[in-house]
């Protein structure tokens, strides 16, 4: 068999067998500081899929970020086929102001595929496609859940193709939601360019929340098993992902402060309570209620609310029973991981 070629890029060459950390030149900073987009190249010495696994592309979800650290410290990557292309911090700019958007107030994953001439983020959604994607034959986007609220570990991916349906489900996050592509999207020009790409979800922002962080890191690596670019492991029993029938925001019905204590991966009957919203001085209680049976896949965590804020995000299932499932893989693992 011919050896395997090497991997470009930016202006470095790696070699098969070899690791690299390459740094991006994308636009400077006004103080004349120079910008790098910092990636990580693993080259295995064998052929295999491209795989790369972004994090930060809104530039406060930091979650991803550590599992992309604790990915790239796995001594099973010794034994990689293929390579994987990890890039900890897509936005940089938002990471360094502790901000989801650039600092024009654009949203980079709202600006794919990019181009060279357009905006600040659509010069770095440009580079990002011609310098990873269009090397790359899978991807994984990291994400957490943005404007304080919080998010049960899942899967975002669009199922009509069998790859992403194979790859959501070796992934094991407890949910998988069937969810359309947003225009200008990373996952949008990734999937246009024939690409399989999984989008997961977990935790808050700028917080490390360790439960989605192992279910996360978790997941990348049962994916890369399932591509072959790690040895497969026999699996003891697991619980399948469960894909969501739909998926609605229950939103506040008045403005005040919300009491609620359902933790992500409640299931909630119709028409129980899910939350009561008051009024500071006391004099009114208004009571807010399930619109249908569902487990709950993310939540505000700040108390203050105006009415039509988005509080819980509930999503609906085939039958009662995959509800009583998912609800009860979050509680294991969460014992597992610590709660996050
Ligand atoms: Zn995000």
């Amino acid at each position: 068999m011919p050896a395997r070629k090497s991997i470009t890029i930016g202006d470095v060459c790696v070699k098969p067998g070899a690791r690299a950390t390459i740094d991006l030149p994308i636009a400077r900073l006004y103080t004349h500081t120079e910008m790098n987009l910092p990636v990580h190249v693993v080259h295995g010495k064998k052929e295999g899929p491209v795989l790369f696994v972004s994090a930060a592309i809104h530039g406060d979800e930091i979650n991803g970020v550590e599992i992309v650290r604790r990915l790239l410290k796995l001594k099973l990557l010794k034994s990689l086929k293929g390579t994987l292309i990890a890039i900890p911090i897509v936005n940089v700019y938002g990471f360094i102001n502790r901000s989801r958007y650039l600092p024009d107030r654009r949203d980079l994953n709202r600006s794919f595929p990019g181009s060279y001439s357009g905006s600040l983020a659509s010069h770095l959604a440009r580079i990002f496609m011609n310098e990873i994607v269009a090397k790359c034959t899978h991807g994984i986007d990291i994400h957490s859940g943005s404007s304080n609220r919080t998010n049960l570990p899942q899967i975002r991916a669009t199922l009509d193709s069998p790859e992403v349906e194979r790859l959501a489900n070796a992934f094991g996050a407890p949910v998988i939601v069937n969810a359309r592509l947003r225009d200008n999207s990373l996952r949008e020009a990734v999937i246009d360019m024939g690409i399989p790409m999984l989008l997961y979800e977990g935790g808050e922002s700028l917080r490390f929340n360790e439960h989605p962080i192992a279910v996360g890191l978790k997941g990348v690596v049962s994916v890369m098993r399932e591509l072959g670019m790690l040895p497969k492991k026999e699996r003891k029993k697991v619980i399948p992902s469960i894909v969501v029938k739909s998926t609605s925001w229950v939103r506040a019905n008045k403005s005040g402060i919300i009491h609620s204590a359902l933790p992500l991966g409640s299931v909630v009957k119709k028409d129980q309570i899910m939350a009561c919203i008051v009024d500071p001085i006391g004099d009114h209680e208004e009571k807010l209620l399930a619109p249908f049976e569902g487990i709950v896949i993310g939540s505000l965590n700040l108390p203050l609310v105006h009415k039509g804020d988005a509080i819980f995000h509930l999503a609906s299932a085939e039958s009662h029973q995959d509800l009583e499932e998912i609800s009860d893989m979050v509680l294991a693992e969460s014992m597992v991981n610590g709660r996050g």
